[in-house]
C-alpha cells in the first residue's frame, strides 16, 4: 500500500493510474476509521481497479467552537484498517500543503448548505465543499464513495459536482450502525456509557418518526412531535434539530411525501452527533 504525503505525490500517483487506464475508487475521510469507513473502502474495492483513501482532518470545516483540536486521530490504526481492506494508496496530506499561507479560494454551495447543519455550523459546508473540490481535482477518481450518515453533506457535494460540471461519479452507501442502532461515528469513542444511552435516543427518535409514518401519519409536524417525545424528560442532551423534510432539497414539508428524510442532530456535552433515515412512502 502506497502512502502519499504530498499533493505532488498524489498527482504523480494519479498520472500513473491514468496512464494505465485504471479506474480509481476514492474514499475521503477524516481518519479515526471505523466500520462505517471500512464499508466504503470495501465497496470501492468491489467497484474499482484501484482504491485510494484520504485521511485529513480538514481545519476549514470546523467552526471555532468545534472540536478540531480534540478530533480523534489514530493514524497507525487507520493504516492497519486500510491495509486489511486492501486499499492501494492512502493520501495523508499536511494542512500546510493543502492550505499554504497565500491560500484564498473557497467554494460555496449556497442554499442547501444553509439549512440544518448549516444553521448550527455556518461555515462548515464551505470547508467541506472546498476540500472536496481540491481532493477531486487531485485524485480525479472514477467513483467517490460517501456514507448516508452525512446525508446533507452528500446532497451538498452532489450539488457542487452538478453546478461546477465536475466530472465525478458519487456513490452513496448505507449507514453502518452498532448492534443497538447507534450510527458509527469517530466521535462515539468520546461517549461515556450514560452519554451513549443518550446518543441512542437519536436513532430511537428517528425510528419512532418512521413508525408513525408507517402507521399512516402524514402530518410532518406530528411526525416531528413523535420524534421529540422520545427525548422528553431527558435533560442531559440538547436537540439541535429533529425534522421531517423533503429528501432532495431538505426543505421542510407540511405533509410527508414519497421521498422524505428524517434528520436529527444532538449535542451531548461537547459531543455532537447526527443521524437520519430516508423514507419512501407510497402516497
Ligand atoms: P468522516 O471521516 O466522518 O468525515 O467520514 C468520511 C466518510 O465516511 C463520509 O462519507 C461519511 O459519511 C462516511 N461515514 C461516516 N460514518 C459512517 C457510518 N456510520 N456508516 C457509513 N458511512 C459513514
Amino acid at each position: 500500500m502506497r502512502i502519499l504525503r504530498t499533493t505532488q505525490a498524489i498527482r504523480t500517483w494519479q498520472h500513473r493510474q491514468n496512464a494505465h487506464k485504471t479506474s480509481i475508487g476514492f474514499v475521503p475521510t477524516m481518519g479515526a476509521l471505523h466500520d462505517g469507513h471500512r464499508s466504503l473502502i470495501a465497496r470501492a474495492r468491489k467497484s474499482c481497479d484501484t482504491v485510494v483513501v484520504s485521511i485529513f482532518v480538514n481545519p476549514l470545516q470546523f467552526e471555532p467552537s468545534d472540536d478540531f483540536g480534540h478530533y480523534p486521530r489514530d493514524l497507525s490504526k487507520d493504516l492497519t484498517m486500510c491495509r486489511k481492506e486492501k486499499a492501494d494508496a492512502v493520501f495523508i496530506p499536511q494542512w500546510q500543503d493543502l492550505y499554504p499561507h497565500e491560500f484564498q479560494t473557497t467554494v460555496t454551495v449556497n442554499k442547501l448548505s444553509q439549512r440544518w447543519e448549516g444553521e448550527h455550523r455556518p461555515t462548515h459546508f464551505q470547508g467541506v465543499t472546498t476540500i472536496v473540490t481540491k481532493l477531486l481535482n487531485l485524485v480525479q477518481p472514477s467513483q467517490t464513495f460517501f456514507g448516508q450518515k452525512d446525508y446533507q453533506q452528500f446532497l451538498v457535494i452532489r450539488q457542487l459536482v452538478k453546478d461546477l460540471e465536475l466530472d465525478a461519479k458519487l456513490t452513496l452507501c448505507p449507514t453502518i450502525r452498532d448492534a443497538d442502532g447507534l450510527a458509527l461515528s469517530s466521535r462515539n469513542q468520546y461517549l461515556l456509557p450514560a452519554q451513549r444511552q443518550q446518543a441512542l435516543l437519536l436513532y430511537q427518535a428517528l425510528l419512532s418518526g418512521k413508525q408513525a409514518i408507517k402507521k399512516g401519519e402524514r402530518r410532518a409536524r406530528v411526525v416531528e412531535k413523535h420524534m421529540a417525545a422520545i427525548f422528553e424528560a431527558k435533560h442531559q442532551s440538547h436537540i439541535d434539530y429533529l425534522v421531517c423534510c423533503e429528501a432532495k432539497t431538505l426543505e421542510p414539508i407540511s405533509r410527508v411525501q414519497s421521498n422524505t428524510v428524517l434528520l436529527g442532530a444532538l449535542r451531548i456535552g461537547a459531543i455532537r452527533l447526527i443521524d437520519n433515515l430516508v423514507i419512501s412512502v407510497r402516497e
